[in-house]
């Protein structure tokens, strides 16, 4: 679900989230393989307040594969840890108890140290909209969860799901905003879903998985649009005149046409945004580290 998101909302939002970590051992951030940059909100680290953090790299089914190691080693590499998940399917979930245990080492040691016996790790999973919250959870929690609708002030009263034998999960996500300042991350979000696509230009998000696709996996293209070949884009004033050319020819392809023979570009742009969100085009990563 989508939805728009206003100053007020946000600041609540925050003020719930600085609230819930006061109770939080370890803050887990979920993104989408597919955009690991456009799908963060800056605010995480400073709402996570010193807290050890996980990052979740979401959707691996989704995303590049060798892209997705690039941003593991690009993130291992700023001192973050990372774990790989698919939340559909459960790949990369049942060792994620022991990654998020090796992250309060040094807590539990202190605690030890002073005679206490140490708590079972407690997990809040955060990100903005989309990215497999509730999918995680569930997965986790090893059943279905009822789920709060995408906005700050909807509450219902937060239980802790026992995951394993070293962890409690908070069982209602922290939603956070998307970026909206930045038009890339506007159009990588919105290639992906997780922002209405109203929002943005139907056919300028067409344009951005074209040049993306072009550049990174032409075979891909050449191979769901049955093109015989592909221009090179040179990274002149040309690539425009390019890119439309070939708008035009998977068009013509796909019978978009109007009267007079035009080709029907939010047709065209409809099928190629359609054709990425359900992997027709192979999976595929927009940004790079
Ligand atoms: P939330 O808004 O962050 O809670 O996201 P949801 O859990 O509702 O997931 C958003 C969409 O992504 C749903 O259609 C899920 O089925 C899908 N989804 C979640 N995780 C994965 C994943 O790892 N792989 C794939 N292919 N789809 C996923």
């Amino acid at each position: 679900m989508t939805i728009q998101w206003y100053p007020g909302h946000m600041a609540k939002a925050k003020r719930q989230m600085v609230e819930k970590i006061k109770q939080i051992d370890v803050v887990i951030e979920l993104v989408d393989s597919r955009i690991p940059l456009a799908s963060r909100n800056p605010l995480v680290e400073e709402i996570a307040s010193g807290k050890p953090r996980l990052l979740i790299m979401n959707k691996i089914d989704m995303a590049d594969r060798q892209a997705t190691q690039q941003w593991k080693h690009f993130f291992e590499t700023e001192g973050v840890t990372v774990h790989l998940v698919n939340s559909q399917t459960g790949q990369g979930v049942s060792t994620l108890p022991d990654a998020v245990h090796k992250l309060t080492a040094a807590r539990r040691k202190k605690l030890e140290d002073r005679g206490f016996r140490p708590h079972a790790d407690r997990a809040l999973i955060l990100g903005i909209p989309n990215v497999g919250k509730s999918t995680l959870i569930n997965r986790l929690a090893g059943k279905k969860i009822a789920k709060i609708g995408d906005r700050p002030g909807v509450t219902k009263a937060q239980q802790w799901i026992k995951v394993g034998s070293t962890m409690e999960l908070l069982d209602t996500p922290g939603i956070l905003w998307p970026k909206f300042d930045d038009p890339q991350v506007g159009l990588c979000l919105a290639a992906t879903g997780a922002i209405k696509e109203e929002l943005l230009d139907f056919q300028e998000i067409a344009f951005f998985l074209l040049k993306t696709t072009l550049h990174h996996y032409r075979q891909s293209l050449a191979d769901r649009y049955n093109l015989d070949s592909l221009p090179e884009l040179t990274g002149t004033g040309e690539d425009q005149d390019k890119l439309v050319q070939l708008f035009d020819e998977i068009g013509k392809k796909r019978g978009c046409l109007m009267s007079g023979g035009y080709i029907d570009y939010d047709r065209v742009s409809e099928i190629i945004i359609r054709d990425y969100r359900s992997q027709k085009l192979g999976p595929l990563t927009l940004e790079w580290p």
